[in-house]
């Protein structure tokens, strides 16, 4: 497939060869990673006679808008299961409602075996529903990561040019997961930098590699010759830039967020990208990385830049 988001060199002059992968340019419901995995989910859902499509996060999930925007386009009804502490009014959580989802939300140590109720009451009544974990997580989430290192590679080879280090934010890891499958299936040698969001190591990072170890443990990449020592190698998963857990006021990240879109027209989130960038610049710094080519990819959520926009306001 034709690359689906724009890769260019941001015009920086504190980085000489600083390029950035707009996954949040996807076309579709203000793109990000969750529409890319989202696009492949579906592909699943429109081979079977779904009628129902299931799946869980907060009121500010990317994923959770992704899937009800899709699912409301098939005419397919979505029920969303979410913690109830986290369930204030977002942009995401409007555009849920705008595509009528129903959206349920219990308090978090309920929402696993609320999921199996569900699940059962609807096959009960005789529906097919389809049930996508939390953030796209799983084969399916992973291989459109997969794909999107099969864009970098093209747009490597289109240009000539190889990028030493790639940069994102990480999260439940599918889409660390799917990139460095990416690069293992490849055989490719560079750094692969998820910068954590939230989650510290070593769980963290054990995640992605359990991710990683699913997806090639199925059957056809048996013979692809990965040993666990090449996974390990190539897994990194920095739990130094998570600030003070998943949405964060710090200054810091208010300064990125701020710069970034003043320098470079580009939106970044307080939870996701602009932790990210910001965890990027200082480990480039705190490693003297100098003349090498770094890619940021922006996993997207626009939606949340809104919402920091609300609550940061104008003037910071
Ligand atoms: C979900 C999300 C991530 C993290 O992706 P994972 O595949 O869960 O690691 C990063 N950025 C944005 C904007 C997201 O919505």
């Amino acid at each position: 497939m034709a690359n689906m988001t724009p890769t260019y060199k941001l015009n920086s002059s504190k980085y000489s060869s600083l390029y950035v992968k707009r996954e949040d340019m996807i076309p579709y419901s203000f793109g990000g990673n969750k529409a890319r995995k989202a696009f492949h989910f579906f592909q699943d859902i429109d081979k079977g006679d779904y009628d129902y499509v299931v799946t869980y996060g907060s009121s500010h999930s990317n994923h959770c808008r992704v899937v009800a925007n899709m699912a409301a386009a098939r005419g397919k009804k979505c029920i969303i299961i979410g913690p109830a502490e986290v369930s204030d009014s977002t942009y995401n959580s409007e555009m849920m409602k705008l595509f009528g989802a129903e959206i349920i939300t219990v308090p978090v140590d309920q929402v696993s075996r609320t999921i199996d109720d569900k699940l059962d009451e609807l096959r009960k009544l005789g529906h097919n529903p389809y049930f996508i974990l939390g953030g796209g997580h799983g084969n399916i989430g992973t291989r459109a990561y997969i794909a999107c290192y099969q864009e970098i590679k093209e747009f490597e080879k289109a240009n000539n040019i190889f990028f030493d280090y790639i940069f994102f934010a990480s999260g439940t890891g599918t889409t660390q997961a799917g990139l460095v499958c990416g690069q293992l299936l490849e055989g490719d040698d560079r750094k692969i930098i998820g910068i954590s969001i939230a989650r510290k190591n070593p769980r963290g990072r054990d995640v992605v590699l359990d991710s990683i170890r699913e997806y090639l443990g199925q059957k056809e990449f048996e013979s692809a010759g990965i040993s666990e020592a090449n996974i390990q190698d190539k897994t990194i998963f920095l739990d130094d830039y998570t600030g003070d857990g998943y949405g964060t006021d710090s200054i810091e990240i208010k300064d990125v967020i701020k710069k970034s879109l003043v320098m470079y027209g580009m939106p970044l989130d307080s939870t996701y990208t602009g932790k990210a960038f910001l965890g990027m610049e200082k480990y480039i710094r705190q490693n003297n990385i100098a003349d090498k080519n770094i890619l940021f990819i922006h996993t997207g959520g626009t939606p949340l830049f809104f919402d920091d926009l609300n609550k940061f306001g104008g003037r910071g």
